[in-house]
């Protein structure tokens, strides 16, 4: 491929649609990649035809709107827009801060799930977020050029790039509009994003706990899966129309485009695409870059998260306030930790570094074997790899000063709620365990990139931690000064390797996720792990059941049940689904849609071994985990109903009267002769 087709898929988007339809389509591992909007029309539509897409590309995103403009961004999560009336879907885990936040002792919402019969009775919730794509322009040139005029300094060029992004951001601002500027590709490219950005969100509809997290930290990041991963809320405006702060006057917005809810689903074989916001995948790193990941960063992660964890929960055990209070803290920390786990599993399992070097070797000779290449890419390589040394020289450092901070954060939680704490049940942590954990990373810090204010604090022998983090304060300004030095650097190198390695792949590239609108393909696939085992692709009621103990993470609610008395062909509705498709996080809640656009599913996971997904892709592995349509609406039918809320998405009110449909088909992957534990708890 020659650099000028390179560049044109880069246009200015109005210039796209044109240019796209010359260039040969993408030739990446198959479900490989999280396109965006603008790529799509690059993508294969003669294959993805061919395997059930019934749409087209400018169906899906004409630039302007399309299939997409039903997928939103809430608060860092994914969801979409299944009603005229603003209602949106997305995994429990995503609306769990809301629903924790609006539940008490003696109204738990997280406990027993929730149902508003009413737009009055959905509860406000502050902080929550929803927004949607209307536009892009390309913002490239202006980037580079604020770059180029603040002259030879990297920091300086950096710190010239962020004020022109919120300069670029400010004058594109209008009240039914606001814009992001962000990097593609370490800052090859820049876009600006237009969306409509919608603060009035209000709680609708959850599941209990023991639903939208069945399984807990014990199945998390793991198949087989039987999470009813899902909660709904609502975007109001005001009476106007026009986005707007909580107001008891504001009105259900009316979206540009909700999605279709299937009543059928996805089976095994089949299409289904992912729409969403995935958060941030690393895959053009070097091989330095990642080992020191794997050989510091998740170890040291793990270690400190764990500990937090342990302290949290112990904190939680006291009293049904405490654990209300930290529900939120202790479920994200420990899904963090877990990744981390997964990471240090992944990363080696795949021998990322091992193949990276690899590559790197093949990369400088082909680069090197050629005058007109050796010129314009011949130290690029060795540039990326002399930042990414620099910083893992002082990953350690950055570590400790980080993370102080964060635990500083939480002793002083813990020291408001202990004087919150009036009747003195809550929270009493004499040790402070996760600042032992920090210190002692401080202590075995290597001779030349020692802590100094903190060998002098350790000598002093104070003990005092105010003054350790008041002595530090010059080691946070020389951090800060490094990295806006790394980061000018690395707009400069980051984006020549990234034009580098698509030249020396012959291939166009999907860029790294950065929390913006992406599309995944996909096939609901079996998965082996290890040898000698295969997964089915899908779950049921039948495996959640057999799974429950009456305690802990596996303790279904009598409601399913006596669902499933009253009605034991249930026991074969799906529950969860495996695709193969390309996700991370931030694609939790993500829409999964069949080939006509239709939901059938909410991707909220992928599969332990996928992890590390994020440092490489690897097609053995990548599988994303989905809830089920099916048992979202079998839930919202028989179990916990909510006739009018599927009326409002356009769904049958009760299981048997679908369209016609014999629901309860007996589907690929149900193992039929699981044991089920007779008549509840
Ligand atoms: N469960 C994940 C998350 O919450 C989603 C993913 O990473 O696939 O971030």
């Amino acid at each position: 491929m020659n650099s000028t087709s390179r560049f044109t898929s880069w246009l200015p988007v109005t210039a796209v649609a044109a240019v796209a339809l010359a260039v040969a389509p993408f030739s990446v591992h198959a479900d490989e990649g999280q396109w965006l909007p603008e790529q799509l029309q690059g993508l294969d539509f003669t294959a993805l035809k061919e395997r059930g897409l019934e749409l087209t590309a400018e169906q899906i995103w004409d630039g302007e709107q399309g299939l997409l403009s039903a997928a939103v961004n809430l608060n860092g999560c994914s969801a979409s827009f299944v009603s005229e009336d603003g209602l949106v879907v997305t995994n429990h885990h995503c609306g769990f801060g809301a629903i924790n936040r609006a539940s008490t002792v003696e109204q738990n919402y997280l406990r027993d799930g929730f149902v508003a019969g009413s737009f009055e009775q959905e509860i406000p919730s502050p902080g929550m977020s929803v927004s949607y794509v209307t536009g892009y322009d390309d913002v490239t040139a202006e980037i580079h050029e604020a770059a180029e005029a603040a002259g030879e300094d990297p920091a300086a060029r950096y710190n010239a790039v962020q004020q022109k992004r919120r300069e670029l951001e400010r004058e594109a601002n209008s009240e039914f509009s606001e814009a992001r500027v962000v990097p593609y590709f370490e800052g090859r490219i820049w876009r600006r994003i237009h969306r409509v950005v919608l603060r009035d969100v209000r709680l609708v509809y959850a599941p209990p706990r023991m639903v939208g997290e069945y399984g807990g930290e014990t199945d998390n990041w793991m198949w087989p899966r039987h999470t009813g991963d899902f909660s709904f809320f609502r975007a109001y405006v005001s009476p106007e129309g026009k986005p707007a702060g909580y107001s008891e006057e504001n009105v259900p917005y009316q979206p540009p485009r909700h999605l279709e809810v299937s009543e059928e689903g996805a089976d095994a074989g089949e299409f289904v695409m992912i729409m969403g916001y995935p958060g941030r995948t690393q895959r053009y790193l070097s091989s330095t870059a990642v080992a020191v990941r794997q050989e510091f960063f998740y170890p040291a992660r793990l270690e400190l998260y764990a500990t937090m964890i342990a302290e949290l929960q112990e904190a939680a055990a006291v009293s049904e306030e405490n654990a209300l209070r930290l529900a939120s803290t202790i479920k994200s920390l420990s899904n963090v930790e877990k990744n981390a786990r997964g990471m240090i599993f992944g990363l080696a399992r795949n021998r990322v570094v091992e193949k990276k070097e690899r590559e790197e070797a093949e990369f400088q000779a082909w680069v090197d074997a050629d005058d007109a290449r050796h010129a314009k890419y011949g130290d690029v390589l060795a540039r990326l790899l002399e930042l990414d040394e620099a910083e893992a020289a002082r990953m350690g450092k950055d570590f400790v000063l980080d993370n102080l901070r964060r635990a500083r954060t939480l002793s002083q939680a813990r020291r408001m709620m202990n004087d919150e704490d009036a009747d003195g049940s809550g929270l009493i942590l004499e040790a402070d365990p996760a600042r032992d954990v920090l210190l002692r990373i401080a202590d075995e810090l290597p001779e030349d990139g020692r802590l100094e204010p903190y060998d002098a604090w350790v000598a002093s022998g104070d003990g005092d931690l105010v003054k350790l983090v008041r002595a530090l304060q010059p080691e946070y300004l020389a951090q800060r000064q490094f990295r806006d030095r790394q980061n000018g650097l690395r707009q400069e190198v980051g984006a020549l390797w990234i034009e580098a390695q698509e030249a020396w792949r012959g291939q166009r590239f999907y860029p790294d996720a950065n929390s913006t609108l992406r599309v995944s393909t996909a096939t609901v696939k079996e998965y082996s792990p290890r040898d000698g085992v295969l997964y089915t692709p899908l779950t049921t009621v039948r495996g959640m059941l057999s799974k429950h103990t009456g305690e802990g993470e596996f303790d279904a609610p009598d409601e399913i049940f006596d669902a499933v008395a009253a009605d034991p062909s249930a026991l074969d509705i799906p529950v969860c689904f495996l695709a193969d498709g390309d996700t991370t996080g931030g694609n939790s809640g993500s829409p999964v849609v069949d080939g006509q656009g239709r939901l059938v599913g909410l991707n909220f996971d992928r599969v332990f071994e996928n992890v590390a997904g994020d440092f490489g892709w690897n097609a053995d592995r990548s599988r994303n985990i989905s809830v089920d349509i099916r048992y979202v609406l079998w839930l919202m039918r028989e179990v916990w109903p909510a006739p009018h809320l599927l009326e409002e998405m356009g769904v049958a009110t009760r299981r048997t009267a679908a369209a016609g449909q014999p629901v309860m088909r007996v589907r690929a992957g149900v193992a039929p002769g699981e044991e089920v534990p007779a008549g509840g708890k």
